[in-house]
């Protein structure tokens, strides 16, 4: 994709306004011995994530900071300093060994909304050398049955709510020994169940944390699920060397910082960068728990005074949907730095971002198996937009043939990553030789596709098996998603190769139009030319369906794998993760 427009990156953002050349010869000198240099909480063999996030912060003037603000949708609050996080998740490890006699390496799963006890309680388990599994509450309970199914979890703290809607699968978690339930005053635990806030009442707040090794299991998470069945990767607790500089360098969190990470902690992004990343670096975060609306939004970031925010792509799009005059309408001054995962992330959507809030969106690259971002548009890195910028210092990424051999600049193919950075993923859980086939010639191998050019930036083309082959040429989805974008009348679209018997695969473009747009035949054909002009005739779809909305994973991910079936009458197979109406 070409793109001649460069967002030459603003410095105002910063506080003290850096020097440019020390800036960049800091990025140049980085690498993970350097980094755990700098730690003083860093010994050469123990470490305990919660540690570092936490308790780091007592003997220093974060004591009394605070590094959680939540609020909801009802507009109820609770804040918590360093120091309340670390005597309360004492008292959840203290239930936790004393209580239930969980032991390293035993599986803690966390079936709960986005609250506070969601936080203390993985503190807590970390603390107490579990191994934590969160699980989106928005899940059905053969999602849930699956996932603990597979982790054989002992323990899983819910709220009364959650409970309820997967009440039928309990019986049939033969590994399940106890639930803990979050109360939040409703009610009693129903029996044989552990009431979380009984429970921590009684508990003492203080505990010896679990002496852990770097190598020692800290996390599972299963992936998205949006090329096949999840998979439970598992993390250490030397990761957080990782989430630390990820945080610092990629994110460019600073002291002063009120941050802002919209992800569920139910997915990846939501504990790397929603709890270890910012609080290893001893920073505010707030927490917004509700629904997903762009007034909301909006409100949430000028009334709490967000500077750093990280969001996904469909939420950017979403917001995009609901108009440029919107943002106009709410004071958005604090921010001061915007970032973007999960989902190629439109050049469209990074110039909307430079237009109405005067700062252009970061994109940056990872997946669940790498723990923390590998690839990114750092500060002071000019943003060629649709580029997920340059691999993370001391991270080496390469395109490689189908022989897993490296080629040159300009060329698609296979993108890998050498193996060897702290928060890559251990194995996957009980599936040792699929971990094992994802190492192919001394890389890593990531399941997407991309190209590098000249100046050393990524591009992504396409998950491995979104690929399109029409007519002997290979269209990657996002390419023609992204022009179709750029259409006035399209809110958001899915593109598919579907089976033709003379060109192999035709594209196929499924498109939801914004308000006040209506599907026509000429419609259709304007949008074709509008791609074709832009693109090339090869990836103009040959056919468009507009439909109400796209297919989604709970992460918000388009699911092009539904799509496909949908098209072509198959099966659906997991939609686990399936978002619903
Ligand atoms: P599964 O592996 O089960 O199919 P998943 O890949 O969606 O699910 P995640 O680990 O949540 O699970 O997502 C990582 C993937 O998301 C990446 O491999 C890539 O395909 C996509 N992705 C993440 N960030 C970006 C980005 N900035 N640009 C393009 N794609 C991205
Ligand atoms: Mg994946």
């Amino acid at each position: 994709m070409q793109y001649s427009k460069i967002i030459k990156e603003p410095i105002e953002h910063f506080s003290v306004k850096p020097n440019l050349h020390d800036y960049h010869m800091m990025y140049r000198e980085l690498n993970w011995d350097k980094i755990s240099r700098d730690m003083d909480w860093f010994d050469s063999e123990h470490i305990n994530i919660a540690s570092v996030i936490i308790d780091s912060h007592l003997k220093t003037d974060r004591r009394d900071k605070k590094a959680l603000i939540w609020e909801n949708q009802k507009g109820e609050q609770e804040e918590y300093t360093f120091a309340e996080l670390a005597r309360l998740s004492n008292k959840f490890a203290n239930i936790l060994v004393s209580q239930l006699g969980i032991r390293k390496g035993d599986r803690v799963f966390f079936f709960l909304e986005r609250v506070p006890e969601i936080y203390i309680g993985i503190i807590g388990t970390l603390k107490a050398g579990g191994v934590i599994g969160p699980l989106f509450s928005a899940f059905g309970p053969e999602a849930v049955k699956d996932r603990l199914i597979d982790s054989r979890a002992g323990v899983l703290v819910t709220s009364p709510a959650l409970k309820k809607k997967i009440s039928e699968i309990i019986p049939e978690l033969p590994d399940l020994k106890n639930i803990i339930t979050v109360q939040k005053g409703k009610d009693k635990a129903d029996p044989g169940d552990i009431s979380y806030e009984e429970a921590m009442a009684a508990a003492s707040d203080s505990f010896d944390t679990v002496k852990t090794k770097k190598e020692d299991y800290a996390i599972m998470h299963y992936t998205s699920g949006t090329t096949g069945k999840p998979k439970g990767a598992v993390h250490v607790h030397g990761a957080v060397l990782g989430h630390y500089a990820t945080a610092k360098y990629v994110l460019d969190l600073q002291p002063q910082d009120i941050y802002w990470c919209t992800a569920d902690p139910g997915w990846v992004t939501g504990t790397s960068y929603g709890m270890f990343g910012p609080w290893s670096n001893g920073i505010t975060q707030v927490v917004y728990d509700g629904a997903f609306s762009a007034k909301r939004w909006y409100s949430f970031i000028e009334r709490r005074k967000v500077t750093v925010w990280y969001t996904a792509p469909t939420a950017i799009r979403m917001l995009m949907k609901a108009g440029d005059d919107l943002p106009g309408q709410y004071n958005l001054k604090s921010l001061r730095y915007t970032c973007s995962v999960g989902e190629p992330l439109n050049p469209e959507a990074v110039v909307w971002g430079k237009k109405v809030f005067d700062k252009p969106f970061h994109d940056n690259w990872w997946q669940t198996e790498t723990g923390a971002i590998m690839i990114a548009n750092y500060p002071v890195q000019d943003i060629k937009p649709g580029s997920m910028g340059r691999p993370f210092p001391g991270i080496r990424a390469g395109v490689l043939d189908d022989d897993f051999n490296e080629l040159p600049h300009g060329k698609e193919g296979n993108l890998a990553l050498r193996p060897g950075w702290p928060s890559m993923f251990r194995t996957y859980w009980e599936k040792e030789e699929m971990y094992q086939s994802k190492f192919k010639n001394g890389w890593y191998i990531t399941g997407d596709k991309a190209k590098k050019d000249e100046e050393g930036y990524f591009w992504f083309v396409s998950r491995a098996d979104d690929v399109i082959n029409t007519a002997g040429h290979l269209v990657g989805p996002f390419e023609v998603e992204s022009v179709l974008i750029e259409h006035p009348a399209v809110a958001e679209a899915g593109v598919i190769g579907k089976p033709d018997p003379i060109a192999m695969e035709v594209v196929k473009a499924f498109v939801s139009l914004k308000e006040n747009c209506e599907p026509s035949e000429k419609l259709k054909h304007d949008i074709q030319k509008f791609v074709m002009k832009r693109l090339s005739s090869a990836a103009a779809p040959r056919e468009i369906e507009f439909i109400a909305s796209l297919p989604k994973t709970r992460s918000g991910k388009i699911m092009r794998r539904l799509l496909k079936a949908k098209e072509l009458g198959q099966p659906l197979g997991d939609t686990s993760t399936l978002e619903e109406d």
